[in-house]
């Protein structure tokens, strides 16, 4: 099971300006479960079978044999990338590294010396690396966001699609992967992606640095959707890439740039017009979120996290149009390390404020991130994806035809002072009954995706 999303009791009805440490009044951390990635068996049969294609790849001349002419250690990237078009700072947290202490169970060492690993009652020492996505892992996994790339180049010696990739618990079952070749003879698994997302590339192909294996997924023995990194040398002994005095497989670190043990990052802002809600897996989260607000709402600002730790203080800023500072306060009341955490702040619009651009900002760590959002301004934000529906006639009467995917999770209507005048669930006919509202009146008809995400469109009513 996930860890439950703990609520901090304090309701602040408005957010005022201080220099202040300032309570959020919601939020808390994400550890995801421990999955165990991949069995004992498993791993037999996967290391047979990519035996046997290295060496056919050999015999047909496609696979070097191992020589002295190869470089002892290849530099590796990271093995994740944001898809085009999406704009989070980061996009992930690190949940697990490789376990260098053999015993079990809760025997833990990680190549720092700490105990960010895990282990199984059945004697199963995590073998790699566990990136997994983060915030809404589930509406990311949907929409692909995050993609899979060759840590560095090479030939593709496996790969295994076809397995269902919504899984939530530790199971036996199967994992779509990619296993490829690298120039020293060493072999990098990609493993849990999502079905139907590999590259076309066939057993015997290359793939350069960077190229994309498939997306993010939640196949085989997972409990959410991540990506399970694991090396082995051309010897076939599992290889910690990371330099650490607890880590005995490498003298140096396999990553092209030096990464640190904790990457304390804000992933992501958001602005929202309910709090999140994390539903559990595998549905879909819903996230609310809201870039386009009118006077007198109430606007709540979100941050996401990994590695946030303890002392850590972070500064929250919110300009109006013009620049000027609306508000601002601090937080820093993490407790602990959180592999990923969020928090979230709520303060209501006057009715005279400033129309056009805000922006909400967080100072973290010598970085800034920033989340724009509008108000009194009918259009979302920029970061908006594009629209999976179109309502026709405009300007309509009466009611109003829906063209794209049923049925519709949640419409609501919203009138020109952003309150809500209808709610529909589960719309399943594309006819929209905007019988009984003002008419000659400008409307926001925002739609609830299968994802969780929104679009909203505007709407003259005759
Ligand atoms: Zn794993």
């Amino acid at each position: 099971m996930r860890s439950a999303y703990p609520l901090l009791g304090v309701m602040l009805s408005a957010i005022t300006v201080s220099a202040q440490d300032q309570p959020p009044i919601g939020g808390g951390s994400y550890q995801p479960a421990p999955t165990e990635c991949v069995s004992a068996a498993q791993r037999q049969q996967i290391e047979a079978q990519i035996a046997a294609n290295q060496q056919q790849l050999r015999q047909r001349g496609i696979l070097p044999a191992i020589s002295a002419a190869q470089p002892a250690q290849v530099a590796l990237n990271w093995p994740l990338r944001q898809a085009p078009g999406y704009d989070y700072n980061s996009y992930y947290g690190i949940s697990n590294y490789v376990d260098h202490n053999r015993g079990f169970p809760n025997a833990l060492l990680d190549w720092n010396c700490g105990s960010r690993t895990y282990d199984t009652a059945g004697g199963y020492n995590h073998a790699g690396m566990d990136i997994f996505l983060w915030p809404f892992d589930m509406n990311m996994m949907a929409r692909g966001q995050a993609q899979i790339v060759a840590a560095a180049p090479g030939v593709i010696v496996g790969r295994y699609d076809g397995n269902p990739d919504q899984n939530c618990a530790m199971s036996n079952a199967n994992w779509n992967a990619v296993y490829v070749q690298q120039a020293d003879g060493s072999v990098a698994w990609y493993g849990h992606m999502k079905i139907n997302s590999l590259t076309t590339k066939p057993v015997g192909a290359s793939v350069v640095a960077g190229e994309v294996l498939g997306l993010v997924g939640s196949s085989g023995s997972s409990t959410g959707p991540h990506l399970h990194f694991e090396l082995h040398s051309a010897s076939g002994t599992i290889i910690d890439p990371y330099a650490g005095s607890c880590n005995a497989t490498t003298a140096s670190s396999w990553w092209a740039t030096p990464r640190p043990y904790y990457e304390s990052a804000v992933n992501t802002l958001m602005t929202h017009g309910a709090p999140p809600v994390f539903n559990a897996c595998p549905a879909p989260h819903t996230p609310n979120e809201k870039q386009a607000f009118m006077p007198g709402e109430l606007v709540y600002t979100a941050a996401y996290y990994h590695d946030q730790r303890a002392g850590q203080v972070t500064r929250y800023t919110i300009y109006q149009p013009n620049n000027t500072v609306y508000s601002t306060w601090t937080h820093s009341m993490t407790p602990a390390h959180y592999a990923a955490s969020y928090w979230y702040w709520s303060f209501r619009l006057p009715a005279t404020a400033a129309t056009g651009t805000w922006r909400f900002e967080a100072q973290y760590e010598g970085a800034t991130t920033a989340r724009s959002f509008t108000v009194g301004v009918l259009k979302a934000g920029a970061a908006a994806p594009a629209a999976q529906y179109s309502l026709y006639p405009n300007p309509a009467e009466g009611s109003v035809q829906l063209t794209g995917p049923l049925p519709v999770q949640r419409v609501e209507v919203l009138n020109s002072l952003g309150q809500t005048v209808r709610t529909l669930d589960n719309v399943t006919s594309p006819q929209l009954n905007l019988h009984g509202l003002a008419s000659n009146q400008l409307y926001l008809v925002r739609l609830r995706r299968a994802d969780g995400s929104t679009e909203q469109h505007r709407v003259q009513l005759k």
